[in-house]
């Protein structure tokens, strides 16, 4: 009889070897590359570059052209003032913002990442920059390998200091969006700065020299989200940048004279252009990447190629999903490329832009806020007299001073009082008035009709019955007739 307990068999978990938790970086040293592309990247670099270093340091009527003045909350923006009340032309570039990255994206991919966001337009600047001092890929790669000495102590530093003064000079510029730039530019020659202006400064420049310098395609590829979800927005009619699989393979080198069919070979010859060109590391030949920022650079890198070879360019190229599956023409992708989707956003974008300008063009420099003063019941100012008190704000968002009258309807013998007239208001000023109203109940006013405006059954009536009497303020400018606001109020006559 066997006395032992049974043998328990215990699972033995197999040994899982996870790895690390994040891949360590391996440094990517993008060669040099010219073409078409190239040529459009560096337009736009100049472009976005030259209005955002340049725009701070514009004038429009006296004062700076764009600045964002948080402390005295206005925007300026050209000859336009933007107060906290018009939040909505936020709201509104937001939507195009948005409305725009989902048509250039479903048209032609992350054409946004490779030639405007700030973060290529950056990495470019400083690789030219690091290109310029250090040499081409190879000479960075020895110079990277080779121990320290005073060349390369030398070399290296000249690079960061090309690149701090850049990220610094970034950082300043980013301020003078917010402060006026050339006193900015004052203070911060004379030690000057406050100690927010110099956060600020040093928090963005330093964010520029790292992200730029050092983060690089780490950014794209695990910081922003945009790369995350890109894929939902494309679609087999989005023109995105591939390799030709069915004409490049097989692959393999070969003499420039060599027929590449009489080897039974495609026209890729395997010379790894395409992946040094490309700022994120990958080969685009694998397939579409979610690292793949969409920059072109190995477009132009196998065009050369293509062109040294006398093959037709193209090998790697813009074209859709549909478009290498059933070998459609220029002519039937470009058809599909503007399909109802894209005509959607299109015209959604178009009519938003449309309405956006209308509204900014009719924008009425005037606004008035009427708060009727809680603290100071209606009262009986003089027989017959019932008084009502108001806090009215006037806002003048033109840059010209106004003069203003102020009346009210809606009541017999309702007046404005206790404020002389006209009220002055400065250019793109605020002024808080605090004014009472009257109205006379004596028989003669009760004869008298209300200005204009609506009346009720009530107010037809008895038209200083106790209670609360809808009213209106009418503020006019007196130099202009089309400056005017109408806001409704209440005037309230007391049991
Ligand atoms: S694969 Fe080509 S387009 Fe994509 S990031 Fe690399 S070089 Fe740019
Ligand atoms: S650059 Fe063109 S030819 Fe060279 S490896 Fe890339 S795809 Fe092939």
């Amino acid at each position: 009889m066997n006395t032992h307990a049974p043998y328990r068999t215990i699972p033995i978990e197999p040994v899982v070897d996870e790895g690390a938790l994040f891949e360590i970086r391996k440094k990517i040293y993008p060669r040099a590359v010219h073409g078409w592309f190239a040529k459009w990247r560096w337009a736009l670099i100049f472009l976005t570059q030259a209005i955002f270093y340049g725009m701070p340091w514009l004038s429009w009527n006296g004062r700076q052209a764009v600045l964002f003045d948080l402390a005295a909350r206005k925007f300026y923006v050209l000859g336009m003032v933007f107060w906290p009340q018009d939040v909505i032309y936020l709201s509104i570039l937001l939507i195009l913002s948005a409305l725009s990255l989902f048509l250039f994206t479903a048209v032609a991919g992350r054409l946004w990442c490779g030639y405007a966001c700030p973060q290529t337009v950056y990495t470019e600047v400083f690789s030219w920059i690091e290109r310029k001092i250090e040499g081409d890929r190879l000479a960075r790669i020895r110079l990277d390998v080779a121990p320290m000495s005073l060349e390369k102590f030398v070399v290296k530093g000249l690079k960061h200091a090309a690149w701090f003064t850049i990220a610094l000079w970034t950082g300043f510029t980013f301020v003078g969006y917010f402060t006026p730039i050339r006193e900015l530019g004052v203070r911060a020659i004379t030690w000057q700065l406050g100690p927010w202006e110099a956060f600020w400064i040093l928090f963005y420049g330093f964010a520029t020299y790292g992200n730029a310098g050092f983060m690089r395609e780490q950014v794209c590829k695990y910081m922003c989200p945009y790369a995350r979800f890109q894929s939902v927005m494309f679609d087999k009619d989005t023109l995105v940048i591939t390799y030709d699989r069915e004409r490049g393979e097989p692959r393999g080198s070969r003499p420039k004279a060599v027929n590449p069919r009489d080897r039974g070979l495609g026209d890729c010859i395997d010379c790894n252009i395409c992946v040094q060109v490309c700022p994120t590391g990958i080969d685009i030949r694998n397939g579409l990447q979610y690292e793949c920022i969409g920059c072109g650079a190995c477009i132009d890198g196998c065009n050369q190629v293509m062109d040294k070879m006398g093959y037709p360019s193209g090998l790697i190229r813009y074209t859709t999903e549909d478009a290498l599956a059933r070998g459609y023409d220029a002519k039937a992708m470009w058809r599909r490329v503007f399909r109802p989707r894209t005509l959607m956003y299109a015209m959604a974008l178009l009519t938003i832009v449309g309405v956006t300008v209308q509204s900014l063009a009719m924008k009425n420099p005037l606004k008035v806020d009427v708060i009727r003063d809680r603290g100071a019941l209606a009262r009986e100012a003089a027989p017959g007299v019932i008084e009502n008190v108001y806090r009215v704000q006037l806002m003048n968002t033109d840059e010209i001073p106004r003069d203003f009258l102020i009346s009210a309807k809606g009541m017999p013998s309702l007046q404005v009082v206790g404020i002389e007239q006209p009220v002055a208001v400065g250019a793109a000023q605020t002024r808080l008035l605090a004014l009472r109203l009257q109205v006379t109940t004596d028989a003669d006013a009760k004869a008298r009709p209300a200005a204009a405006g609506e009346r009720s059954d009530r107010d037809a009536e008895d038209p200083f019955s106790a209670g609360t009497h809808n009213i209106e303020f009418i503020v006019q400018s007196i130099d202009d007739n089309q400056v005017a606001r109408h806001e409704k109020s209440s005037f309230i006559i007391p049991r």
